[in-house]
Formats: C-alpha cells, sequence, structure tokens
C-alpha cells in the first residue's frame, strides 16, 4: 500500500505522515501496524463529534437508501439540503437566513467572494496579514502569507492586507471596499485572538463604509470555541458567514451564508452566476443535519468550553510554551520549530496525534473531538506534559 501510495497519489509534501488507517471510532484512529492514536486534532476541525458518530451513520444510511446526486445545486427541491438549512439558519441570528451550499472551505469563501463583488458592484478586498482562507485562487488572494501566493501570481488584483487586530489599521476599509474577509481567531496563523473590542470596532467601520464583513467559520464553527459560532463571542453579527469542516461530521461540505436580499443578487444578472454540481450533496445535508441535531442535544459548545478549561488548567503554566486560543481550539506555542517538532513526535510515539498550523511552525494545534471522553482527555494531556517535560 505505501508502494502504491508513493506512486500514485500526488503528494502535498516530501514528508506526509503516511499513516495508514484501518478504523476510526470516537476520538481514536486504528492504524495497520496495530497502534492507536488518540487524534487530538481531529482531522483539522472535522471531526469535533469524533469519528463515525453513530446518529450521522444512520442518517447518511437513511439518504443512501434514497438518493445520492440527482441534480445540479439549486435546480430540484432535495429534502436534505432544505431541512439542514432551516435547521442552520434558525440557530443563526437575523439576517443570516439564507444558505447557499459547496463541497469546501475554499469553495465557500469563493462564492462569498464573488457575492461581495456583485451585491456592492465594488472590487476592492481587505483581508488580513497570516490569514488562511484557502487554495483555490481567489481565496489564496486574499491568504495572508507571500509565501503561499508568491509562485502563482498574478492573483485577484485590489487585495490589501491589514495586521489583524490592529485598531488603527480599520480606517484602511473606505466606500470603495466591497468585502472584509476575515477569521474569528486565526487557525493557521497560529490560534490567534484579537483584543477585546477589535471585532465591534471592525464591524462599525464596515457598517459606515457599507462594505461586507465576511466571517471564516470553517475552522471555528460549530461549537469549537465554545460558542456555536465565534462571532458570538464577539458581540458582532457578520454579513456574509463561511462554513465547512466539522459542519458535515466528516462528510464534504460547505457553505457561505447571508440575509436573502444580499444573496438574491446571485440569482440575476445574469441567471446561474454562480452554480455548482455538487455543493450540498444530499447525502452531505444529512450527515450535517445529524450533527447539528447532536452538537445542540449534548451541549457540544459548552462541552468545548470545559475541554478548554481542562487543556489550560493541566498545561498552563510552563516554563517553555505559552497557550492561546478558546474552547478546544488551542495553540501550544514553543520556543522553536525545532522544538515544537520533538514534541509533537514525542506524542506521536506515545499515541497522541497533534499537528502543526501552516503559517506558525512553533505552535502546535491542540483540536479534539469536542466530546472526547475525560479519561481519553486526561491520557493524552499527561502524554503532552510529559513530553513538554523531556525537550
Ligand atoms: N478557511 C479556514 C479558516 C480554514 O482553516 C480552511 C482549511 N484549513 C479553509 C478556509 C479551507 O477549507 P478547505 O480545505 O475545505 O477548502
Amino acid at each position: 500500500m505505501k508502494t502504491d501510495f508513493a506512486r500514485h497519489l500526488a503528494w502535498t509534501s516530501d514528508h506526509p505522515l503516511g499513516f495508514e488507517v484501518e478504523w476510526a471510532e470516537g476520538p481514536f484512529l486504528f492504524l495497520t501496524n496495530g497502534n492507536r492514536l488518540i487524534d487530538f486534532i481531529s482531522g483539522i476541525a472535522v471531526s469535533s463529534l469524533g469519528h463515525r458518530h453513530p446518529s450521522v451513520l444512520r442518517a447518511i444510511r437513511d439518504q443512501l437508501d434514497k438518493h445520492l446526486h440527482v441534480m445540479v445545486y439549486g435546480e430540484f427541491i432535495q429534502a436534505p439540503q432544505v431541512q439542514f438549512s432551516k435547521h442552520l439558519t434558525n440557530l443563526l441570528p437575523a439576517p443570516l437566513d439564507c444558505v447557499y451550499f459547496t463541497m469546501s472551505g475554499t469553495e465557500a469563501n469563493e462564492g462569498a467572494l464573488k457575492l461581495a463583488k456583485k451585491y456592492t458592484g465594488r472590487n476592492r478586498m481587505i483581508a488580513f496579514e497570516q490569514s488562511y482562507h484557502g487554495d483555490t485562487h481567489g481565496s489564496l488572494s486574499v491568504t495572508g502569507r507571500s509565501i503561499y501566493q508568491d509562485p502563482f501570481r498574478p492573483l485577484l488584483p485590489d487585495v490589501t492586507f491589514l495586521t489583524f487586530g490592529d485598531f488603527d489599521a480599520l480606517t484602511e476599509i473606505d466606500d470603495q471596499t466591497a468585502c472584509v474577509i476575515t477569521e474569528p481567531i486565526q487557525g493557521e496563523g497560529g490560534m490567534r485572538v484579537p483584543p477585546p473590542g477589535w471585532f465591534k470596532a471592525l464591524r462599525s467601520q464596515c457598517s459606515s463604509t457599507e462594505t461586507l464583513l465576511i466571517l471564516d467559520e470553517i475552522q471555528t464553527g460549530f461549537g469549537r470555541t465554545g460558542h456555536l459560532f465565534a462571532f458570538e463571542h464577539e458581540g458582532i453579527i457578520p454579513d456574509i458567514l463561511t462554513l465547512a469542516k466539522a459542519m458535515g461530521g466528516g462528510m464534504p461540505l460547505g457553505a457561505f451564508v447571508s440575509s436573502t436580499k444580499i444573496m438574491d443578487s446571485l440569482r440575476r444578472d445574469p441567471p446561474l452566476s454562480h452554480v455548482t454540481t455538487f455543493g450540498g450533496h444530499p447525502v452531505s445535508c444529512a450527515a450535517a443535519d445529524a450533527t447539528l441535531r447532536v452538537m445542540t442535544e449534548e451541549k457540544l459548545p459548552e462541552r468545548a468550553r470545559w475541554v478548554g478549561d481542562q487543556i489550560r488548567s493541566k498545561l498552563q503554566p510552563s516554563p517553555i510554551s505559552t497557550l492561546r486560543g478558546r474552547g478546544a481550539m488551542m495553540g501550544l506555542d514553543l520556543p522553536s520549530t525545532a522544538i515544537a517538532e520533538q514534541v509533537v513526535k514525542i506524542c506521536l510515539d506515545q499515541g497522541v496525534l497533534l499537528g502543526w498550523t501552516l503559517h506558525s511552525g512553533t505552535v502546535i494545534r491542540l483540536a479534539p473531538p469536542l466530546n472526547i471522553p475525560q479519561n481519553i482527555l486526561d491520557e493524552a494531556l499527561d502524554v503532552i506534559l510529559g513530553a513538554l517535560h523531556l525537550v
């Protein structure tokens, strides 16, 4: 299998982890070499209910018996899409009442950027240094890390990058700006939380210039930070919300959500100005509906706060590391990339899967399933603590 992996699959780096998964269940990955790993990154903030949650599996099986793909997005009335969009928008504040489904996070951001241009008739976009919004051309254009952009220029013109959390920079947002796109907490940037009040100031500058605020909650969404959505910590409401990752409960699904008024600009001049074949796949939507039900019934946002408290109480204070983040979306910042790699390696050898963040080699990602049982959480935190003492 390893030889064929090397021979037939495109690699994204010279050093893939290369584990072969036999099966996955709850917080565990079981490998073909007999090892059991505690998944402390949840497939990068996807498996918030753990792997193969029974309610999600049941919803998938039920939908398999009805239909798979039947038509491109937007033409037929497909019950899983309708039910899930209703369920989701019932939990969102007004005016976020209209959902456009995609297949992935980057595709959700592409749709959101196009929507902002179409609705405002403006081109200028503002984004933030150290942000990550995806790897297709539009999303990459607003991703604030030049080493990932440079090989692919030219990208979208007229994108200005500001410093995340800088109050003074917000005056750059003007009446020529179509949109500002940002994450509530920069995930790949190393779990960076902006200072209190900054989001209120950002919201207010967007409103006064009639600039649309796009919040990318692809990583922070669905309970991970301790609220169902991270904007609830900030007391603001975005104009467009982008979602993916944990939404599908392990199935691929993305979405951008806005008001019907804003979203209507995609339906005419010309009609079909934004379409997708697979967006809102019925099996993914059925899985997402079940996932959201479990999240609310089992109060997983609250549980995420408890998980965060456990992580803090065990790993803080530490002579060598700093913890950042919110809820179960935490980053452990170490003095160097070499030390961070050592910690990850020691934990892996002891059965705990941790990860890196894309823009910040010194920051280790801690993002366990939100429903990780207490004894497994304790086991993983003991391993991490032990590794911090060893390096
Ligand atoms: N936005 C954020 C904040 C992300 O963390 C990611 C994925 N890491 C994306 C967008 C892109 O999502 P996808 O990989 O599904 O395209």
